[in-house]
């Protein structure tokens, strides 16, 4: 029975998400770039010098009435924005891949869904990428709350107002409550359901 307070909990678990993403996550265009598959640079330069010689020849054919220059300008946006859009469909391949997505589904909702919704749903919803644990260093989903290697706690909570802090934080920034401490508190310890429990 889908509740409302699933629905809630729901809601709450995406924010959470898009927070951890934002604070985890620093955007490096060179970075990202670099995931872009390679064929698709290639294809996107051939784009732009065929469209070059695309632009001399049909001014030749044109009898040289337009000027030249608008030729050449109309074939580099044409095939700038052309090689664009593939190498951004790549990307979105390749990252879906990696964050543990379907990439088919989502390469193709990127393309196929009209007016660009398909990439801004895209990039809002994408799933944060895996991190590794900083107790043990096993890959782990940004969804789990405990490392399934070590059970290091990776959501801990401040022991004193019970909100949810960050991994690398000293101090809570809510309270100010120390939590050197607290957070290497085995989970065992951990009698169960605070503030932060997971959702299962
Ligand atoms: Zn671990
Ligand atoms: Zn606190």
């Amino acid at each position: 029975m889908a509740s409302m307070a699933d629905e809630k909990q729901l809601v709450k678990e995406g924010v959470r998400l898009a927070r951890w993403r934002m604070a985890h996550e620093k955007f490096s265009f060179a970075d990202e770039f670099r995931i872009v598959p390679r064929s698709l640079k290639i294809v996107a330069i051939s784009l732009f010098l065929v469209g070059q010689i695309a632009a001399q020849i049909a001014y030749f054919c044109d009898r040289k009435e337009d000027p030249l220059i608008a030729f050449v300008a109309a074939a580099a946006l044409a095939s700038l924005v052309l090689g664009f859009l593939l190498m951004l469909f790549g990307y979105i391949n390749r990252d879906a891949k990696r964050r543990g997505m379907n990439s088919t589904l989502w390469t193709l909702l990127a393309i196929f869904v009209p007016y660009a919704i398909g990439l801004v749903i895209y990039f809002l919803m994408r799933e944060p990428l895996p991190y590794n644990c900083p107790e043990c260093g096993t890959v782990v989903n940004a969804r789990f709350n405990y490392c399934p290697e070590c059970k290091r706690n990776l959501r801990p909570s401040c022991p004193q107002c019970k909100r949810e802090v960050r991994l690398e934080d000293k101090f809570c920034p809510y309270c100010a409550q120390e939590l050197t401490s607290t957070h290497n508190t085995s989970p065992e310890k951990d009698p169960g359901p605070t503030a932060s429990s997971p959702a299962q």
